[in-house]
């Protein structure tokens, strides 16, 4: 049932001003992707979605290799784990979607925006299976690409890790098997053969209570209070079998910490969540690589404890992060100068770890882009070098 319309004005101009207020987008979505790109002051930038966070040795190989000869030498790493590239220059726009095409990372056009997933980086081959399966249907389906460029599924291995990134669509792996699907309040329990359809039909029927609601939202969090998301109606016209789970508990844990991460998988961070195209291509050799959502990467494979060990001080002499005790871990910064003409100071060459347990941002400006969830220490650039250090955020 769609909630109730407000009471009519008698006069449409009241009416029209009333609309333009209940809002909450204005604007068309302008998300950054690989081909729509987004203009900076240090070149353009293209933003590449990769829904299942996996990299094949060829696939890392094509995009430094596209940083190398279109952009400025380093890959970026955003906190849904795609991987930006940066300083690219006019007219590069056709030769990087070819690269992209031929890499096979490029599946659809139409879909490449909307691919917007995060998956637990450490998961098995049945939860991966799920989140590939999930981005086949969306690619496969004429209605999707209305989806927004900030519309976020996740897809957890049941160990709490990407479920708690507030995705509008959530599916989360039982022990049992079977897989629950999340979407805003609402979780229903469905088979694990269901499951990637059912977080599709989960989208579908965020977007048509969008619709239903006119106020342009592009998240679930962003819909009208009380607005109705017919989950149950859009499973079942799905073919899915499910069962409403009121009061579901799920589980939560944090990222994997940097070093060996189990099950023969090794974890290391980028600093500041940026490498360069040398550091990039030193994660090969590998049968694949796992872009993670906190700016980094798992490397599967690592049985032998002894490799492990050899490998891991291979990554840090390349500049990553691959001990808890490194005081880089928690330091983030937003583009700061020369990529944003707003910002005050070149905040990466001042980025520096700061005592104190909460994590540190660094900004050139109040805008604070890319600052963390929760308490942070936060240093906003006041002029050449100088930051004003305040803490920001619930500190309870
Ligand atoms: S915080 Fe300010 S300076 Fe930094 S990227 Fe955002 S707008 Fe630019």
């Amino acid at each position: 049932m769609l909630a109730a319309m407000p009471p009519s004005s008698p006069n449409p101009q009241d009416r029209g001003e009333a609309h333009i207020r209940d809002r909450v987008r204005e604007r068309g979505d302008a998300c950054p992707g690989a081909l729509r790109l987004h203009r900076a002051d240090d070149g353009s930038l293209a933003r590449l979605r990769l829904p299942t966070g996996v990299l094949t040795h060829r696939q890392v190989l094509a995009l430094a290799d596209a940083a190398d000869r279109l952009g400025d030498g380093h890959l970026s790493l955003t906190s849904r784990g795609n991987v930006e590239l940066r300083g690219l220059g006019e007219g590069c726009g056709l030769g990087l979607v070819d690269l992209l095409r031929d890499a096979g990372l490029l599946p659809s056009e139409r879909h490449e925006r909307v691919r917007n997933m995060v998956v637990s980086p450490l998961a098995g081959a049945g939860v991966q299976a799920w989140a590939a399966r999930l981005d086949e249907l969306l690619c496969a389906e004429d209605w999707t690409p209305e989806l927004s460029g900030r519309f976020l599924f996740a897809v957890d291995d049941g160990r709490g890790d990407v479920a708690g990134l507030a995705a509008d669509v959530t599916l989360i792996a039982e022990p049992a098997g079977t897989g629950l699907v999340r979407v805003g309040r609402t979780t229903h329990r469905v088979s694990s053969a269901d499951a990637p359809r059912a977080a599709l039909a989960a989208a579908g029927a965020f977007l048509a209570a969008a619709r239903a609601a006119g106020t342009g939202a592009w998240r679930v969090r962003e819909l009208p209070a009380g607005q109705d998301v017919d989950v149950d109606g859009h499973l079942r016209r799905a073919g899915v079998a499910a069962e409403p789970v009121p009061d579901a508990a799920f589980p939560t844990c944090p990222p994997p910490a940097p070093g060996t991460a189990g099950d023969g998988m090794l974890s290391v961070l980028a600093r500041l969540g940026r490498v360069t195209t040398a550091q990039f291509r030193a994660l090969l050799p590998a049968g694949e690589v796992r872009v993670t959502p906190w700016r980094g990467f798992v490397l599967p494979g690592f049985t032998d404890p002894a490799a492990a060990r050899e490998r891991l001080r291979a990554l840090d002499g390349a500049g990553f992060i691959t001990r808890t005790d490194s005081p880089w871990i928690g330091v983030t910064a937003c583009t700061g100068r020369p990529g944003c003409a707003k910002s005050l100071s070149d905040v990466r060459a001042d980025a520096r770890p700061r005592e104190g347990a909460l994590p540190v941002h660094w900004s050139g400006c109040a805008r604070r882009c890319g600052h963390p969830q929760g308490a942070w220490t936060d240093m906003v650039a006041t002029g050449e070098g100088a930051y004003q250090p305040t803490v920001q955020g619930p500190t309870k």
